[in-house]
């Protein structure tokens, strides 16, 4: 396990490719430097004694301690853990901890890898465990970029005008292959060590050029990161530690990349390219089922907090607002909680979380999160949108009026309102905010792609014969069972 020192020296060590603007900007300017203090947190964490028992796990591969966000979880244990992990930092840091894309892409890997070697007498497994070891002694931040920009949605990836709106191969060489294409919404690309590269959706036979997952050093030359950079609006004065907070999403351009066979896994098997698609997919709705709830428990504290500053808190429309959204909460954290529980194993060894149960916790959290800005929005009042400026609280003529005229709850003083009213203006009322709102909504995959999901897995016909039952219509089989049959993945 490294620190955050030696990881910020490690990613301000990459070759410039991050860009803004139109220009070459260093991976440290200020409009990036809160993403980074998030990912440097990871570290921190799991050097925190007070997580040891969440952040470090035991490497199935070396039997070494490492930092959790390198595991690939082989027990019920490990996902509950990997859970709680992403839960507490969320709600430690204010919001999104930014190291899950490359826990679950690796995860996801590990069953896709070892299923192709299985079935093609491939390598991928035996490269995917050398990288891993890698992984693993140097504690490598990755990314995942799966989500291709896709061009027209309906089209399929061999369909479309340009061949590049899916990555693909363009040539196979004796050392390593050569990729083109972009991947969309690539979170945290300007400051993690590795990008993590997997296909977006399943594959059919003929489209074997675009069955393709690799992972490369983040500046390999060739990758062109195009970044946009997200923070809650810079404090002057009234410092607090959600202002430190940021994130950055990229198009990240591959030109013509060159990945080494040892860092292929995965080139022209269509079926496992899929199943990476999917397990991806899945690990990541399962970490959403332990950060979503702790941004939704954010929005919960943050509008109990305005009906108390607000002198509200009694009434009954406030504590039914707030009953609904600590049920929300609940709810998404016992579907990661019940999909652990409820995991199968993968020929791998690899644990993997049950499906609807995942796909439940992500769609109601993506289905709250209007209804969260609203509650809050609702309670907090008008001021979290016209909250004046920083600077006027802190003038000697101004400021004095602006804490007279605060006042609310008399047992809350003027900067304790400010410091509240300010924090819920970052949230809604900001760029930031309305970043958020849609990062919350399709992060993970949009909620119709979990209800496609969802239908898909749940076995309809074992409902439908409860209902028969009950109305007297011969049924085949029994409906003795609480829990639905888990999905078989082979
Ligand atoms: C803030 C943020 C961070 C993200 N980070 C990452 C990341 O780090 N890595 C990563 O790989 N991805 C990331 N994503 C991508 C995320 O998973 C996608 O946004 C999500 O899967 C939706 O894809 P899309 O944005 O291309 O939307 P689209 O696919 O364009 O969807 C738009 C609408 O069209 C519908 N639609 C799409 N295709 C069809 C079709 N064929 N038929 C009918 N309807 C269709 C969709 O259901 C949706 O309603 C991130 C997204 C956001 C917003």
């Amino acid at each position: 396990m490294i620190t955050s020192h030696q990881y910020r020296e490690r990613i301000a060590k990459l070759r410039p490719n991050v860009y803004q603007k139109g220009k070459l900007v260093d991976r440290f300017d200020p409009t990036i430097r809160g993403g980074i203090n998030v990912m440097a947190s990871t570290y921190d964490f799991a050097n925190d004694p007070e997580y040891a028992g969440i952040g470090v796990a035991t490497s199935h591969i070396t039997g070494e301690k490492i930092n959790r966000y390198t595991h690939i979880h082989q027990s019920m244990e490990d996902l509950l853990n990997k859970q709680k992990m992403t839960r507490l930092y969320c709600q430690e840091v204010g919001g999104c901890i930014q190291r899950c894309m490359g826990i679950d892409g690796l995860n996801a890997l590990s069953i896709a890898t070892y299923d192709a070697d299985q079935k093609h007498g491939t390598s991928y497994y035996k490269n995917f465990i050398e990288f891993m070891k890698q992984v693993q002694a140097e504690d490598l931040s990755l990314v995942c970029a799966q989500t291709d920009v896709k061009g027209n949605r309906p089209w399929r990836p061999g369909k479309q005008l340009d061949p590049d709106l899916y990555l693909r191969v363009v040539e196979k060489r004796s050392d390593g292959i050569i990729v083109k294409g972009a991947k969309a919404h690539n979170s945290c690309s300007a400051y993690a060590d590795e990008i993590i590269v997997l296909p977006t959706r399943n594959m059919v036979a003929d489209e074997k050029d675009w069955a393709v997952a690799f992972s490369i050093p983040s500046d390999t030359e060739g990758i062109k990161i195009i970044n946009g950079a997200f923070a809650p609006p810079q404090r002057k004065k009234l410092e607090a530690p959600y202002s430190k907070l940021g994130i950055s999403h990229s198009l990240t351009i591959f030109d013509n990349v060159f990945i080494p066979w040892n860092r292929v896994f995965l080139c022209g098997e269509t079926e496992q390219a899929g199943k990476a698609a999917l397990f991806f997919a899945l690990y990541h709705r399962h970490s959403y089922c332990g950060c979503k709830a702790a941004l939704s428990e954010v929005f919960t504290g943050a509008t109990a907090l305005a009906a108390e500053y607000n002198g509200i808190e009694n009434t009954q429309h406030v504590r039914h607002q707030l009953a609904k959204m600590i049920q929300i909460v609940d709810l998404i954290f016992a579907a990661g909680v019940a999909a652990s529980v409820n995991c199968t194993k993968a020929d791998s060894g690899t644990a993997i979380p049950d499906t609807n149960y995942c796909n439940a916790g992500r769609m109601l959290a993506g289905e709250s999160i209007y209804g969260e800005y609203e509650a809050l929005a609702a309670i907090a009042g008008g001021l979290a949108a016209t909250l004046p400026y920083e600077e006027d609280f802190y003038d000697a003529t101004l400021g004095p009026l602006l804490e007279k005229y605060i006042m609310r709850n008399p047992d809350i003083s003027a900067e304790n309102q400010h410091r509240a009213f300010r924090l819920f203006q970052d949230m809604m009322s900001s760029v930031w905010g309305g970043h958020k709102l849609i990062d919350a909504l399709h992060g993970g995959g949009s909620p119709v792609i979990e209800k496609v999901a969802i239908y898909r897995d749940h076995n309809l016909e074992h409902s439908k014969n409860i209902a028969k039952k009950l109305a007297g219509i011969p049924i085949k089989g029994s409906t003795k069972g609480i829990f639905r049959e888990k999905r078989s993945w082979y």
